[in-house]
């Protein structure tokens, strides 16, 4: 769809959202462009929030560095920025959108680029509990972990354990909690997860898998957290990270198709309405690979439907969107790298060891043995070859031989 001198208008002023307007003057589109965010800080990068901030704590030249975009690089982009102002309901039909303000912004294509909030913990004690989305969370975070004393982690996902991992560097005493017997398997797969879990464990970190948190009880300083099987913890602080749930609640009403994520069909348009796009963390988008709706949450596919996204709206496709799906996750001093997906049906073949070399790649078929995904530990030289041979495609056991040949 060709839009010369149409009006943009991108709620979420995030990585999507921000990469979205910077995309679209970089293919030169020449219309207007609106950036709707309901965070005050300018748009900031949210992966360094779980790692080098709650590590190091908060200073000016950590703000600076996370930066997507200053006030006066948007300027000059031409885009005009309002934020600290959420939408809060659409309306496809006279093409606006109302702000928390009460103004009423009328566009000739929307962008929905509102991600995705921490899952709401189901625990609320008077204080003490934690989560983590934004950059005032992880300030609050690293200012209690700079304190010190001893902190329950609810969830073993990625932030979960990234956030345990940050807190063990700085000297906190650690239990993870989550009621999956073994949820480090859902980031690396079943190959790599015991090394992982007997990294968190070697650093300091306790776990308690395979069993749920029932109650959070207290106060900062004197939480008592009682789980699935009778026993209770005692923490200072509880960090409670259970996954995410896209922002769609200012959708309710709308015509969109809406189910965990707003719907769209493959070249990111919303299903059931014209002039309406979403990306990033709040899309839900039938990924060609797997065959089902898929609502990635991944800095590199909200960044790549940014690109993809700006270009379909100023020169056209005929060609839906071809993820990547490429994910990192800093535990400790490893560096774990995630390409493509695990088919539950499906094999792996595993290169190298964790004990023996300290490196690891694992290498995922299909039913058919076709290579559809890498998990890689402190390989980098590896994954680096593993994304190359898997667009390129071939079986599992075709990948694994050009790979020890080239890594
Ligand atoms: C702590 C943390 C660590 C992460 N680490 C990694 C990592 O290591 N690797 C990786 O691949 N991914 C990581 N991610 C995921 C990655 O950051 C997300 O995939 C990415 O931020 C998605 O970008 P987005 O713009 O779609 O959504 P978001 O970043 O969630 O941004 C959405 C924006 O929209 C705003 N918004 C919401 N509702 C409204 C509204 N109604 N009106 C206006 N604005 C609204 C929000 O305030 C927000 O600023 C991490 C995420 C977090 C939170």
């Amino acid at each position: 769809m060709n839009a010369p001198g149409r009006h943009v208008v991108i709620v979420g002023a995030s990585l999507a959202g921000t990469k979205t307007a910077q995309g679209l003057r970089a293919v030169g589109f020449d219309g207007s462009i609106t950036l709707i965010g309901a965070e005050e800080e300018l748009p900031y990068d949210r992966p360094p929030l779980s790692k080098d901030l709650l590590k190091t704590g908060w200073s000016e030249d950590f703000a600076g560095s996370v930066r997507l975009a200053t006030e006066e690089e948007l300027r000059d982009l031409g885009v005009d920025v309002l934020l600290g102002n959420a939408a809060t309901s659409l309306d496809t039909g006279a093409k606006t959108v109302r702000l928390t303000d009460g103004a009423e912004i009328a566009y000739d294509l929307l962008v929905i680029a509102t991600g995705a909030a921490a899952r709401p913990s189901p625990w609320r004690p008077e204080s003490g509990v934690y989560q983590l989305r934004t950059l005032e969370d992880a300030k609050s975070i690293a200012d209690r972990l700079e304190r010190g004393g001893s902190l329950v982690v609810v969830g073993g996902g990625f932030i979960g354990t990234e956030i345990a991992a940050a807190a063990c560097s700085r000297g906190c005493e650690v239990i993870v909690v989550d009621p999956i017997p073994e949820p480090m398997t859902r980031l690396v797969g079943p190959e790599v997860a015991g090394s992982l879990v007997e990294l968190h464990r070697r650093n300091g970190a306790q776990t308690r898998f395979g069993v749920g948190v029932v109650d959070i009880e207290g106060a900062e300083g004197d939480l008592t957290i009682t789980l699935a099987d009778g026993e209770t913890l005692h923490a200072d602080a509880v960090v409670v990270g259970i996954g995410s749930v896209p922002h769609t609640d200012w959708l309710d009403g709308s015509s969109l198709t809406v189910d965990n994520g707003v719907v769209t069909d493959g070249f990111l348009r919303a299903v059931g309405v014209d002039d309406v796009y979403a990306l990033g963390d709040v899309a839900r988008w039938p990924h060609p690979g797997r065959g089902a709706l898929v609502r990635a949450e991944h800095w590199t596919n909200a960044g790549d439907q940014a690109r993809y996204l700006a270009e379909a709206i100023v020169n056209g496709t005929d060609s839906p969107y071809a993820p990547t799906d490429y994910v990192w996750s800093d535990q400790y001093d490893w560096k774990v790298h995630a390409v493509g997906w695990r088919d539950p049906e499906g094999t792996s073949i595993v290169l190298g060891s964790l004990d023996e070399d300290g490196r690891v790649a694992v290498v995922h078929a299909d039913a058919e043995g076709n290579a559809c995904g890498a998990v890689t530990v402190n390989w980098v030289r590896a994954l680096n070859h593993l994304r190359r041979l898997l667009a390129a495609g071939g079986t599992a056991e075709e990948i694994v031989e050009q790979l020890r040949q080239r890594a």
